[in-house]
C-alpha cells in the first residue's frame, strides 16, 4: 500500500462513528483565566520536568524557543483605550489534530490515551506537522543542545533528552500518566482523579489548572467543561481541542476570552 493509500485510509478511519470514543482515557486540562496572572511558573516547571533547552537570547530572537507552553499576549481596543491580555498556550492535544494527518513517516499519532504524541527517533524534521499546527504550538531543535556540569544532573531521568533535526511538543507530560496508570494497574484500581498532574499545573500558584480524564463524568475537569464561561482556541477549525479554557470574569460581571 502507497503512503498515499495509508493516508487516504487514515481520513476513512476519522469519519468513522465512534472512532473517538475508543480512547481508554481522554486526558483533558482546564484553564481558569479568570485564576490566570501570567506569572509563567507552568513555563518554567515545563522547562525543568521535560528537559527543555535553553537557547539564549541570539536563537530566542530568531524565534527557536523550545518553550513547549507559552504566555501569549494579545490587546484588545485602540490605543490609548487598550486591554492587554494574556493566555497559556500549549500543545492543544486535538481529537482531530492536523499535524498527525500532515506527518509523512507517522511519527505523531493518537494514542489509547487520546493524547497527540510524538515519536522522535522516527521523526525526520520535515516540518510538515509544525505547518499544519494551527496553534504554533510545536518546536524544531535546529542543534542538539546539552546542558554543561553541573546542570545536566538536573536532567529529568524519566524523559528523553532530544537531538538535531527533531521536532517536539508537550503531551501532559506523558510520563507522569505512565507512572500513574502503572501504579494503578499494580493496585489492581482505576487512576484516581486529581492522581495525575503535569508539571505545569501542580506549580501554578494559583490553581489555574486543572487535570483530568474527560472519560470520567465525575472528574472536576468534566465538570468544568460545563461551565458557561468555557471556550476552546480556534474551535471553528474543527480541531476538537482536548484543552479548554474559562473566560475571565471582568469587572462588570461579564466574562472576556
Ligand atoms: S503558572 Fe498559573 S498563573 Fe502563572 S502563568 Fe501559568 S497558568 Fe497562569
Amino acid at each position: 500500500m502507497g503512503l498515499f493509500d495509508k493516508m487516504k485510509e487514515r481520513l476513512e478511519d476519522f469519519r468513522r462513528p465512534g472512532y473517538f470514543k475508543k480512547y481508554d482515557h481522554k486526558w483533558t486540562m482546564v484553564v481558569d483565566l479568570d485564576k490566570c496572572n501570567g506569572c509563567g511558573a507552568c513555563v518554567g516547571a515545563c522547562y525543568a520536568e521535560n528537559n527543555l533547552p535553553v537557547v539564549g537570547k541570539d536563537e530566542s530572537g530568531k524565534g527557536r524557543t523550545l518553550s513547549w507552553i507559552r504566555i501569549e499576549r494579545y490587546v484588545e481596543g485602540e490605543y490609548p483605550d487598550v486591554k492587554v491580555k494574556f493566555i497559556p498556550v500549549m500543545c492543544q492535544q486535538c481529537t482531530k489534530a492536523p499535524c498527525e494527518t500532515g506527518c509523512p513517516v507517522y511519527a505523531t499519532y493518537h494514542n489509547q490515551d487520546g493524547l497527540n504524541v510524538q515519536v522522535y527517533n522516527r521523526c525526520v524534521g520535515t516540518f510538515t506537522c509544525a505547518t499544519y499546527c494551527p496553534y504554533d504550538a510545536r518546536r524544531f531543535n535546529w542543534f542538539t543542545y546539552e546542558r554543561e556540569a553541573p546542570l545536566d544532573k538536573q536532567y529529568n531521568p524519566d524523559v528523553t533528552v532530544r537531538e538535531m533535526g527533531v521536532m517536539e511538543k508537550g503531551t501532559f507530560c506523558i510520563q507522569r500518566i505512565r507512572a500513574a496508570k502503572d501504579t494503578a494497574k499494580d493496585e489492581k484500581r482505576a487512576v484516581k482523579d486529581g492522581e495525575v498532574k503535569p508539571a505545569c499545573a501542580q506549580a501554578c500558584p494559583t490553581g489555574a489548572m486543572y487535570f483530568g480524564d474527560m472519560n470520567d463524568a465525575n472528574s472536576q475537569v468534566a465538570k468544568l467543561a460545563n461551565s458557561p464561561r468555557r471556550f476552546r482556541l480556534l474551535e471553528e477549525l474543527n480541531t476538537d481541542p482536548s484543552v479548554i479554557y474559562l473566560k475571565k470574569v471582568m469587572k462588570d460581571g461579564s466574562s472576556a476570552e
